[in-house]
C-alpha cells in the first residue's frame, strides 16, 4: 500500500516549496493539485470554452492528460504532451482557476486522477482538500499556514520573480480575498482535517520547517514499515 503525505493550507503558506523538498528527500512522487486545476483552466481558456458548457468541459476532461516530471529546480507540469509549467502561472489562468475549480465535474475528474497517481507510488500530495477529501486516510497530514502579512510578502516575491511587480498592499488585499473565498466556496473549500498536524511557518526558515516536517514523515514511515514486517 502506498504511503501518503497530505499537505494542505492557504495560498503562499509554503506548501509547494516544502512538498518539493520532502518528496525529493523521501524519493516520493509529488502531486501538486493546484497545478492540475490550473491545467484545466488553461485548456478551457485556450479553447474559449464557456464555464456553462458542460458538454465541451466533459470532452476536455475526457482527453486531458496531466503528469509531473522532476526538473532541476522543482517540478515541471506536462499537459497533453506539452510543458505548461510557466503558462499555468499567468495572472489570466490564476484569476480563472477559482471558477474552474468550483465545477463539480472538474473536481471529480481530478480527484480520480490524484488517487490513480498514488495507487502505485508513495506520494506527497499538496493542496487544500488532500487530507480531507482526496485521502482522508493519509498516513501523515499537515496543515501548513503563516500570517497573512508573511504570506503576502512571499507572494509578492514569487510574482516579482515572474516579472510582475505589485505593491505590497495590493498583494495583501488579494491574500485576504483569497482567504475569504477559499473558506466560503461550496466545492473544494479549504478545511483543516481534525487529525492534521498544524504548523505555523511565519517565523520559520525553510530549512527549519523542512527538518521538522521531514522528521515527522520519517518517523511515521518507519512505524508503518515495522507494522508491515
Ligand atoms: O495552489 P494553487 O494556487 O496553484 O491553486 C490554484 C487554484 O486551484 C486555487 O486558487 C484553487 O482555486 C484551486 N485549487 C482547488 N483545490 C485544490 C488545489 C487548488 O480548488 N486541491
Amino acid at each position: 500500500m502506498s504511503f501518503i503525505v497530505a499537505i494542505d493550507g492557504p495560498t503562499s503558506s509554503g506548501k509547494s516549496t516544502i512538498s518539493n523538498l520532502i518528496s525529493k528527500e523521501m524519493g516520493f512522487v509529488y502531486i501538486q493539485t493546484g497545478a492540475m486545476y490550473r491545467c484545466v483552466a488553461l485548456e478551457l481558456l485556450k479553447h474559449g470554452i464557456d464555464l456553462e458548457d458542460t458538454e465541451q468541459i466533459g470532452k476536455v476532461l475526457e482527453e486531458i492528460d496531466i503528469h509531473f516530471i522532476r526538473g532541476k529546480d522543482g517540478q515541471n507540469v506536462i499537459m497533453n504532451g506539452e510543458d505548461v509549467t510557466e503558462q499555468i502561472r499567468t495572472k489570466e489562468v490564476t484569476d480563472y482557476c477559482s471558477d474552474v475549480a468550483s465545477i463539480s465535474e472538474v473536481r471529480h475528474k481530478l480527484l480520480q486522477e490524484q488517487r490513480k497517481m498514488a495507487s502505485h507510488s508513495d506520494v506527497v500530495i499538496e493542496g487544500r482538500d488532500t487530507g480531507t477529501t482526496v485521502f482522508p486516510n493519509a498516513d501523515v497530514k499537515f496543515f501548513l499556514t503563516a500570517s497573512s502579512v508573511v504570506r503576502a510578502r512571499r507572494k509578492q516575491q514569487e510574482l516579482a520573480a515572474l516579472g510582475e511587480n505589485l505593491r505590497f498592499i495590493d498583494v495583501l488585499k488579494s491574500v485576504y480575498k483569497w482567504d475569504e473565498d477559499s473558506v466560503k466556496r461550496k466545492e473544494g473549500a479549504l478545511k483543516r482535517a481534525k487529525d492534521s498536524i498544524f504548523i505555523d511557518s511565519s517565523e520559520m526558515e525553510v530549512e527549519e520547517l523542512k527538518e521538522k516536517m521531514l522528521g515527522i514523515v520519517k518517523e511515521k514511515y518507519k512505524e508503518r514499515d515495522e507494522w508491515c514486517i
